[in-house]
């Protein structure tokens, strides 16, 4: 098999469209066919409950996991209901994770550790993570070796760049030398106004040619989508979001490769 392509997507603020982007760039990588794993690191939950049906059946999350080392990533593995997509899972109880590890010489090496039981199973991995830049990010930033960044198109859009950048290079230095940011996704774009142009032209100034070249426009459909545990692919495929998200895919797919 090829080398495994982890990718965090990470931002620590809230509501730039992270679950959204993982849930649905993971899925369309499903559908292309590669074996595809979502990992939930959010205490929210949000990517388990939208894509899990009744999750709260399953004895086993990624709390567990990481806190235990006897527990199998395995265990906490299920089918979504989305077509090809594995989804590692994820509730509330991962909240008490940072306060309980605190302290542990290998805190931050926890999921990579995880990863390391399912080698050779998926070829894409993608890791959903919360709005902060706390432990449970930084086991995310560590395991994988891309980060995609979802940038909201709105006027405090770089609020906290610096923060995220000068983690990303702490990281880099102490724990995963790898890790390099793959993209940064311009999200809940709205193309009729001056602002999200100007907002794009700055964005582009911080980062560059790692903007990708699709931007995901706001999209009513894409919000809806969850609350049917659906990807954009079969709740509205033909919808400008599913073409988005489908060109997302593949810019990541080819970024990924070199
Ligand atoms: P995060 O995981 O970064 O907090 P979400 O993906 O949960 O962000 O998105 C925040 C909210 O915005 C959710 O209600 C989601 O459905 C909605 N949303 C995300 N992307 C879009 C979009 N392109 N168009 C419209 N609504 C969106
Ligand atoms: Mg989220």
């Amino acid at each position: 098999m090829e080398r495994r392509v982890i990718i965090a997507i990470t931002n620590q603020k809230g509501g730039v469209g992270k679950t959204t982007t993982s849930i649905n760039v993971a899925s369309a990588i499903a559908l292309m066919g590669k074996k595809v794993l979502l990992i939930d690191m959010d205490p929210q939950a949000h990517s388990t409950i939208s894509t899990v049906p009744n999750p709260e059946k399953y004895a086993k999350s990624l709390y567990d996991v990481l806190m235990h080392k006897g527990e199998k990533i395995e265990d906490t593995i299920v089918r979504s209901n989305i077509p090809g997509l594995d989804m590692a899972i994820t509730r509330i109880s991962m909240a008490k994770l940072e306060p309980s590890l605190a302290g542990e010489f290998d805190a931050h090496f926890r999921l990579k550790d995880a990863l390391e039981q399912i080698r050779g199973k998926y070829q894409y991995v993608f890791i959903d993570t919360p709005p902060t830049l706390g432990l449970i990010t930084l086991n995310a930033l560590v395991a994988a070796n891309y980060i995609l960044i979802p940038i909201q198109s709105s006027y405090l859009c770089l609020e906290g760049t610096d923060d995220l950048l000068e983690t990303i290079e702490k990281v880099k230095r102490i724990a995963n030398p790898h890790l390099k940011v793959l993209g940064v996704l311009i999200t809940l774009y709205d193309s009729r106004t001056n602002l999200a142009r100007d907002v794009v032209k700055r964005i582009r100034g911080v980062f560059g040619n790692k903007v990708l070249k699709t931007f995901i426009s706001k999209s009513v459909k894409l919000e809806e989508a969850p609350a049917y545990k659906e990807s954009i692919f079969t709740y509205a495929p033909g919808s400008i979001g599913a073409e988005q998200y489908r060109k997302v895919a593949e810019e990541i797919m080819s970024r990924a490769k070199n």
